[in-house]
């Protein structure tokens, strides 16, 4: 990381790649929402080259554990053959929660990008700071609200487009009720 990326992530100026990577996870959140997952999408990039991406894949696989960080982590220490990834930044849509949070500082990654933040579950900024804890070993450097809104609209999107969908099969089986009485 170069001293001008640094600045930048300290006044909380964007910077152009991180915009660019973050349109890279929101693309695969996206996909995510298409499968019925929840839209959270994560990319790993290493000098400038992804080298692990993941969306959110709870439901397809029925793995509490396949959040995008974590799919995004495994893809990126496959590809390179080490789980230390202090080289690498990961890109996430969402913040990251308390398991990915860990297996962020278990991975030693170099630095975390999100999006928005998530008052009920994040543990960087919102119910806990796992990623700045005085106690832990590693504390990556953070960054968060590049194109906040662009995530924060999807995920509010997705889970809008769920509550309709959920009112109107209750309404059909209320007309079925009915029909059959
Ligand atoms: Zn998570």
């Amino acid at each position: 990381m170069n001293a001008s990326r640094v600045a930048n992530a300290r006044s909380g100026r964007l910077d152009h790649q991180d915009v660019e990577w973050m349109k890279m996870a929101l693309r695969l959140a996206s996909n995510a929402a298409l499968q019925g997952e929840v839209p959270v999408g994560a990319v790993v990039v290493r000098e400038g080259v992804v080298i692990g991406h993941g969306a959110n894949a709870r439901e397809t696989r029925q793995d509490p554990v396949a959040h995008a960080e974590v799919v995004a982590l495994q893809a990126a220490a496959h590809a390179l053959g080490r789980w230390r990834l202090t080289d690498c930044t990961l890109y996430v849509t969402l913040e990251p929660c308390a398991m990915c949070a860990g297996a962020l500082v278990n991975a030693r990654i170099g630095r975390v990008v999100f999006g928005c933040v998530d008052p009920k579950a994040g543990a960087v900024v919102s119910v806990a700071t796992l990623l700045s804890h005085p106690r832990l070993n590693h504390r990556p450097p953070f960054q968060h609200g590049v194109l906040e809104e662009d995530c924060a609209r999807l995920l509010k999107g997705f889970f809008q487009a769920r509550r309709a969908k959920k009112h109107s099969r209750n309404d059909g089986e209320m007309a079925e009720l009915v029909e059959g009485a």
